[in-house]
This record gives C-alpha cells, sequence and structure tokens, in this order.
C-alpha cells in the first residue's frame, strides 16, 4: 500500500532534535527521512513549516512568516505547509508569504495555535484565510497538547475551530492531532462542518516500545475510538506520524 504522510517536520527545531536522539530514537536527516519512507512505503511527505531563530525558542515569536523547512535540502517526495507567525503577519509578511505559496512544494497554510496566543478566529488570521481562499490552500491548524510547557492550551482547543469552518465554507481546514485530548469537542466540530477533517498524528511521543506499550493499553485510545465511532465518517481522517516524534515503522503498523 502506498502511503502518504500528511504530517511530518523537517526543521531545525532544538525540541525536535533532542526528542529524536533522546526519546523517539530516530535519525532526523534526509538519510533517516528517505530511508524510513523507503523501507515503509511513504510515497510522499507533507510537512508543517517551522522555524526558531533562537535555538530552544519555538514557539518562537521573532521569527519570520513564512516558516519553512529549514533542516536540510528537501527530498523531492516531500511538500511542505507555510507555517505562520502571527507577530510578523504585516504587509511585508504577507507579500512574502504570498510568493511562497506560489512555489510549486507547498501545499498549504499552518497556524499553531497553542503555541501562538490567538485564537483561530482572530482578525490577526483574516488575511491568512483570504490567501487561502485566493489560492485554494487548505490551512492546518495545530490543535490539542502542546509540544512546549510555553503553550496556552485554551487557543489549541477544537471546539474553536467551530467559528473559522462556519465563516470561511469555501476553505478546507485541518484539525491537526484531532485536537487530542478533547476529541470529542473535535469530532462534533468536524461532524457538523463538511469543510473540516483531521490528521491523527501525534496522538503518541516516543520509540517503538512506547508505541506498543500505549496500543495495547485498554485505555490509551478508548477516548479517540469514541470520537472517531460518533463521527462515523471515517473519510476525513487522514494518516499523519508527526516524525521524528516517532518512528514512521511503529506507527503506521498501529
Ligand atoms: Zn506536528
Amino acid at each position: 500500500m502506498k502511503i502518504i504522510d500528511a504530517h511530518m517536520h523537517f526543521s531545525n527545531i532544538a525540541e525536535f532534535r533532542k526528542t529524536a536522539s533522546d526519546v523517539s530514537f530516530v535519525d532526523y536527516s534526509v538519510r533517516g527521512i528517505v530511508k524510513e519512507y523507503k523501507e515503509n512505503q511513504v510515497v510522499l511527505g507533507i510537512g508543517m513549516g517551522l522555524t526558531e531563530i533562537e535555538k530552544g525558542g519555538f514557539p518562537d515569536p521573532s521569527t519570520l512568516t513564512p516558516m519553512g523547512m529549514d533542516l536540510d535540502k528537501l527530498p523531492y517526495n516531500i511538500v511542505y505547509c507555510a507555517g505562520i507567525n502571527p507577530y510578523d503577519a504585516d504587509p511585508e509578511a504577507l507579500k512574502r508569504l504570498e510568493l511562497e505559496v506560489q512555489k510549486k512544494n507547498v501545499v498549504g497554510l499552518k497556524i499553531y495555535l497553542g503555541y501562538y496566543p490567538f485564537y483561530a478566529y482572530d482578525e490577526v488570521y483574516k488575511p491568512i484565510y483570504e490567501l487561502a481562499m485566493k489560492y485554494k490552500l487548505p490551512v492546518v491548524f495545530h490543535t490539542g497538547d502542546t509540544y512546549s510547557e510555553r503553550g496556552l492550551l485554551k487557543y489549541s482547543h477544537p471546539l474553536t475551530l467551530d467559528e473559522v469552518a462556519v465563516k470561511y465554507r469555501e476553505i478546507n481546514f485541518m484539525m491537526a492531532h484531532f485536537g487530542d485530548p478533547w476529541v470529542l469537542d473535535g469530532a462534533e466540530v468536524l461532524y457538523k462542518n463538511r469543510n473540516m477533517y483531521a490528521d491523527l498524528s501525534g496522538l503518541i511521543v516516543g520509540d517503538g516500545a512506547k508505541v506498543q506499550r500505549l496500543k495495547d493499553s485498554p485505555l490509551f485510545f478508548a477516548h479517540v475510538r469514541h470520537a472517531l465511532v460518533y463521527t462515523d465518517c471515517y473519510q476525513k481522517f487522514i494518516f499523519g506520524t508527526d516524525w521524528p516524534l516517532v518512528p514512521i515503522k511503529h506507527i503506521s503498523n498501529l
């Protein structure tokens, strides 16, 4: 089976490097991703653009919009969503973003709810949605738990996506991580809005042994199963790994 990984990372972020070397034990490099994709029949990866200027700064308020994939030269089978830093959304930044989305390997926009303290419906993102409509691009939202203590969870709750889904019906929105752990709220937003989808990436961070242990737990995925069944709409869920936070082999065999 040919697999598309709809959520992965390829940015020079200190926290991702540390997770790869100490927690998930993956080779966070061109060589590493090419090998893992090949071994697991992944034919395309969709990266989430992200950058930090200060090492360990992620989510960095001082980095430039658009945020890209700056770990190394991108392999041919990885495309990406341009990352938005809402602190850099002036006309200059929007001009740079508009040029960026015209590149053929840019396939969407990524908004980091919770990492940056703005709701999806905040006015600051209005020009981003206008650009998404102009270029018919999907908008991916980080939702749920933040992979940083500095995140603020109220901004990443999936219920906060309902308002933009209603206001911008022509945009396809992706709820990254299905709003985990608030997946029942996420399920209702997805069930009710025809333009809302979810990726199931990032539900586990760790190595193969941890994936196995949690997979076999009767409770770890119970809330996710409940939410999936509630929507009864499996075609709106999309596979993603959140690599390098977990090895592709273990997550694609779940
Ligand atoms: Zn991610």
